[in-house]
């Protein structure tokens, strides 16, 4: 099994999985959206609040204000030597004091770790008016997609199987595939139809060329035939900031190994039991 990156950013990146199974890429895709913990802000004390969004409304947007995560610093409240009861290691603290008229922004979330602060500065929370305040406290811990949407470091994750274009030799030309293709994949080169250098990934395996190819032909042959490779895909996934994508797909990645080794452990135990 193999993994090439085609291309990565903190926040993104494209690469491909090879020598794998579709149960296994799709085991790294549901890891990295619901088996990452980030930070997001889960309690907190309203001491003013006479904008015109309620309590509930003012607490589900700070929620989801993606905040920077080290997980080298942070670790979960249930694993944490505080048993849960809050302390700088699991728990991260923020205040907001705002008066108006002015709109609320993420800028206005200050964090007392400036390494948890939040990713982007100006995420409006609300607008306020003349004489409308907000005062918060805030607390935010470690957790996954698993246990709300809020958690999850990826806003987008997806594979597709690499696609295998063949084109045989009773190809007379016609370009039919090529005006039906949407994706600009195909073109014709020495009256046969060729896929355009550099553009066999933009296929989306939708096969409205074969279709075509067909209606074109007399008799019920394609000339033109595409198919998923099963042991190949290409992956693209967009990160919220709260970590680096890279750190996302490794940590996923340690996850699924551990995940492996814990169950050949309890089978290795079980099978052990039952032949004693
Ligand atoms: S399968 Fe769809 S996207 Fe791919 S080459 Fe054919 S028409 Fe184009
Ligand atoms: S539609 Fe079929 S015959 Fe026509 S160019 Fe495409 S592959 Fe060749
Ligand atoms: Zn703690």
């Amino acid at each position: 099994m193999e993994i090439t990156f085609v291309r990565v950013t903190d926040n993104t990146a494209r690469f491909y999985l090879s020598g794998a199974w579709p149960s296994f890429a799709n085991t790294v895709r549901r890891e990295m959206i619901s088996g990452v913990p980030t930070l997001a802000i889960e309690d907190i004390r309203i001491y003013d609040n006479t904008s015109v969004l309620f309590d509930e409304m003012l607490a589900h947007r700070l929620g989801l204000i993606p905040l920077r995560t080290d997980l080298s610093t942070h670790v979960p409240k249930d694993q944490c030597s505080c048993e849960g009861a809050g302390c700088p290691a699991c728990t991260a603290t923020y205040t907001l004091s705002v008066e108006g008229p002015r709109m609320v922004t993420s800028r206005d979330l200050i964090p007392q770790d400036s390494a948890a602060g939040p990713v982007d500065e100006n995420i409006p929370i609300v607008k306020l008016n003349e004489d409308q305040k907000v005062v918060i406290e805030a607390k935010a811990h470690l957790a996954t997609g698993k246990a709300h949407a809020k958690w999850q470091a990826t806003t987008a994750c997806g594979y597709k199987n690499y696609p295998v274009i063949s084109i045989d030799e009773h190809c007379d030309g016609c370009g039919m595939c090529v005006e039906e293709c949407p994706r600009g994949v195909l073109g014709t080169e020495g009256g046969k139809a060729v896929v355009l250098p550099g553009h066999l990934e933009d296929c989306s395996l939708c096969k409205l060329c074969e279709r075509a190819c067909l209606s074109a032909s007399i008799g019920t042959e394609y000339s033109i035939r595409v198919n998923p490779d099963p042991t190949r895909f290409i992956f693209t996934v967009e990160g919220d900031g709260s970590l680096p994508v890279l750190g996302v797909l490794s940590t996923a990645v340690e996850n699924i190994r551990k995940k492996a080794t814990d169950l050949e452990t309890i089978l290795s135990d079980v099978s052990g039991r039952e032949t004693k």
